[in-house]
């Protein structure tokens, strides 16, 4: 099927990009350790409710949504130059929109951007909250394999070969919950926390590098030293190699803005937590100094009760 239909069947747009590649991050590197962020896609059919592009600087809503349909061709030739000119660079896909919805499944788009990366010897570091990540173990460990990593990663971990070559390619699941319950209230179009744990498992036995961004971290339903503890439990049952925590946002005033939408599903489904939740985020967009600075301690102290390493490396 061509790509416009494909698109169409998806409810996608065309749309050509002058470049595919963002702007190469400077200074220290991030909790992902990319160097530059590439999204094949715009906007999400998973449609989380809590999603923080939405109302955010970042897009007006994920729903509108957008295959950029020469990302392969303009890959191609900026990765070409960046290797000729002996540039190496960890490439982070899944920063801004997931990179495995269901139109993925038939436009083979993210494959195909794996694969260049992979032809060009590049690193990626890939964010997901879909198990599809799976069908594409093959090109992975090619990248795995082949990929040359920039100097200050090789520098930190000199003579530690094993390390070196996991960090080739990193594979991170989005969770806000181990709970497939809760997970069908916010997330309902992405795949079940359950099938994403077998993920892990089945990515960790072909020995990638395999992790958790436990973003957003819900008030009141994930945050607790109960549910935590259950949290953390979980991803040691399969083996999870570092959690990367990260407390809720929300944005916008505007009917699918996720301040608007992630507390009118609370009021549905979890009433009990609905009135202290909005409070917190009464004319704010995020919680307090205070809340993120607990939470990030509570986190940090229960991860490591769990031998589980809150940062990639
Ligand atoms: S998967 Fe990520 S980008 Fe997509 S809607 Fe959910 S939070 Fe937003």
């Amino acid at each position: 099927m061509r790509m416009r239909d494909v698109a169409t069947k998806y409810s996608f747009d065309l749309k050509d990009v002058k470049t595919i590649l963002n702007n190469k991050k400077s200074g220290e590197r991030s909790f992902f350790l990319e160097d530059y962020t590439l999204n094949p896609y715009m906007g999400c059919s998973f449609n989380c409710s809590y999603c923080y592009v939405n109302g955010s600087k970042y897009a007006d809503q994920t729903s509108s949504m957008t295959v950029k349909s020469n990302a392969c061709e303009i890959l191609r030739t900026q990765l070409k130059n960046k290797a000729k000119n002996g540039e190496r660079a960890v490439i982070n896909l899944g920063s801004a929109t997931e990179c495995y919805m269901p139109i993925e499944r038939e436009l083979g788009l993210t494959r195909n951007v794996l694969k260049i990366i992979n032809r060009f010897r590049f690193a990626v570091h890939i964010i997901t909250k879909s198990d599809l990540i799976l069908r594409d173990i093959d090109i992975l460990k090619k990248i795995q394999k082949s990929a040359i990593l920039p100097k200050d990663i090789v520098v930190k971990y000199k003579g530690d070969e094993d390390e070196l070559y996991k960090l080739k390619a990193i594979l991170t699941f989005s969770f806000s919950t181990t709970d497939d319950k809760i997970a069908e209230i916010f997330e309902y179009n992405a795949s079940r926390p359950s099938k994403r744990l077998k993920a892990i498992k089945r990515l960790k036995k072909e020995g990638f590098l395999t992790g958790v961004s436990l973003m957003p971290i819900l008030p009141f339903i994930s945050d607790t030293e109960e549910g935590l503890n259950k949290i953390c439990s979980d991803f040691k049952k399969y083996d999870v190699d570092y959690i990367i925590p990260g407390p809720l946002t929300l944005f916008g005033d505007g009917s699918n803005h996720s301040r608007i939408r992630y507390l009118v599903a609370l009021k549905k489904y979890c009433p009990e937590v609905y009135e202290k939740t909005a409070k917190m985020f009464q004319k704010k967009d995020n919680l307090s100094r205070i809340y993120q600075k607990d939470l990030n301690e509570k986190i940090c102290r229960i991860s490591k009760n769990f031998n589980i390493k809150t940062s990639i490396i």
